[in-house]
């Protein structure tokens, strides 16, 4: 094969979040040769759609690649979106969106091939493809942010489901009759694990009058989040300790369901409570071991991500790749 002709083939992965558009310009080899991020200042969907068709072009301008080198364009979008139509649904980040063809819409102006799938179900895939999952062809990815969101990659794919929402996970009941969770449930993992929760436990209790050396940030009406919470855990504050160990908690009890579930090599953990690093997966180690089945050992490999906040951009362009190849 020409070499020259590969390595001018670039596909663009794109990250829709909530107050950013992210591109990259990412080689077959999974390397990013360009990149720009852009504040979503217009969020109505033909707006949108314009602003993804100009950072393409960007993007192919700053990788020096031209326009009929682009094999397709990548969309990890927040959910719930239907893969098997490329339609966004009625995600709650994104007001005013409902049932837009968001796939159609950017085929017809590109005319390449588009793939559009949940932020989840991208970070997951990039995570498999070029950062914590290289090794592997079976990955859970759990990223602990606002929520927890979560893809579920097998045997180098990614599980839709027939209802094409599989690996909600985040929604997980790890407590029986635990606490309400917006979605309907009581129990969810993302009501204890996720960096918005752990953040709002700890403020709740503040206020509920538990001593804790965050209470004057919180009583001065000041935003604490989980790396706040897992700093301070670390230098020994009870409540502090208490709210992350509980996180841990649920997280090893979610992991030993992911387990069992899908039996994949690796869950990988990213997202702000990720940033903790040891002080986040040793501690949900010491809760797996402590309850994890001895029939069998079949324990994934859990340890925290690599591509940070590139995981959406880079495994958008990989799922692209994949379907090329
Ligand atoms: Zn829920």
């Amino acid at each position: 094969m020409d070499e020259s002709i590969v390595s001018s083939e670039i596909v663009i992965g794109i990250d829709l979040g909530a107050t950013n558009l992210k591109g990259a310009a990412v080689g077959r080899d999974a390397r990013v040769i360009a990149r720009h991020t852009q504040p979503l200042d217009r969020t109505e969907p033909g707006a949108v759609i314009a602003d993804m068709v100009s950072l393409v072009g960007r993007l192919l301008d700053a990788a020096s690649v031209e326009r009929s080198s682009l094999v397709g364009v990548g969309v990890g979008s927040p959910g719930p979106l239907s893969f098997s139509t490329g339609r966004i649904i009625n995600p709650t980040n994104l007001p005013g969106w409902k049932d837009v063809p968001l796939r159609d819409r950017l085929h017809e102006t590109l005319q390449v091939p588009i793939v559009l799938d949940n932020d989840g179900n991208v970070a997951a895939f990039g995570e498999y493809w070029a950062g914590a999952g290289v090794d592997g062809k079976d990955l859970v990815m759990l990223t602990l942010g606002t929520g927890v969101g979560a893809g579920v990659v097998l045997d180098g794919r990614i599980l839709h489901g027939h209802f094409d929402n599989a690996a909600e996970l985040g929604h997980m009941i790890v407590a029986v009759d635990g606490l309400p969770c917006p979605c309907g449930q009581c129990g969810c993992l993302e009501q204890y694990a996720s960096a918005g929760a752990v953040a709002r436990r700890v403020e709740a209790a503040i206020r509920g009058g538990e001593p804790c050396a965050l209470s004057q940030r919180v009583n001065e009406g000041k935003r604490i989040d989980a790396e706040d919470v897992a700093g301070c855990a670390r230098s020994g504050d009870a409540l502090c300790l208490r709210v992350w160990d509980e996180a841990c908690l649920h997280l090893a009890v979610a992991c030993i369901s992911i387990q069992h579930a899908f039996n994949p090599a690796r869950i990988v953990l990213g997202g702000g409570m990720a940033s903790a690093g040891a002080f986040l997966i040793d501690r949900v180690l010491d809760h797996v071991n402590r309850q994890r089945w001895k029939l069998h050992d079949d324990l994934p490999a859990i340890t925290v991500a690599e591509l940070g906040y590139d995981a959406g951009m880079i495994g958008a362009a990989g799922l692209v790749w994949q379907q090329a190849d």
